[in-house]
């Protein structure tokens, strides 16, 4: 079940500290070693899975609801103003944990944070439906 090779199932083992925030049967959630922002925390679950198209849809729940009540704390217990959850699936994506996390990231007004993308760079309408298209569930 446990990746020996993994850093956050050394963290799940305790094997390597964390500071660890919230946890449940199927999660925990823990600071961010090199924060963002202020309370920047990490929700995984505790059984090894590489990203999200790996984890299964019972530990993937209770990740995004862990996420929600960090989010839910980090507005109320630190003033945050907003929050963003990031998930980062494969490298190309940023990933370099290869143990599924979601990143709550509390934001704050005037914080430094910028949107990573550049609206409309995907491509316009044409590029649009084509995507479109090839995702829909019924192609
Ligand atoms: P990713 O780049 O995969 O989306 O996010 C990995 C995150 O894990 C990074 O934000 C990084 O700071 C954090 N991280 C990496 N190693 C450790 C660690 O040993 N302990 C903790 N608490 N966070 C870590
Ligand atoms: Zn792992």
């Amino acid at each position: 079940m446990a990746d020996p090779d993994c850093i956050f199932c050394k963290i799940v083992a305790g094997e390597l500290p964390a500071t660890i925030v919230d946890e449940d049967e199927r999660t925990i959630a823990f600071m961010d070693i090199a924060p963002a922002t202020r309370g920047h925390a990490l929700v995984i679950p505790r059984r090894h899975a590489r990203d999200l198209l790996e984890i299964g849809a019972e530990d993937l729940q209770a990740a995004i609801l862990g996420a929600q009540r960090l989010a839910g704390r980090a507005r109320e217990r630190l003033a945050a103003d907003g929050v963003d959850l990031l998930n980062a699936c494969g490298a190309a994506a940023w990933q370099t944990v290869f143990h599924f996390h979601i990143h709550v990231i509390p934001r704050y007004e005037g914080d430094p944070l910028r949107l990573p993308w550049t609206p409309g760079a995907g491509g316009g309408a044409d590029d649009i439906a084509a995507a479109a298209a090839a995702l829909h569930a019924g192609s």
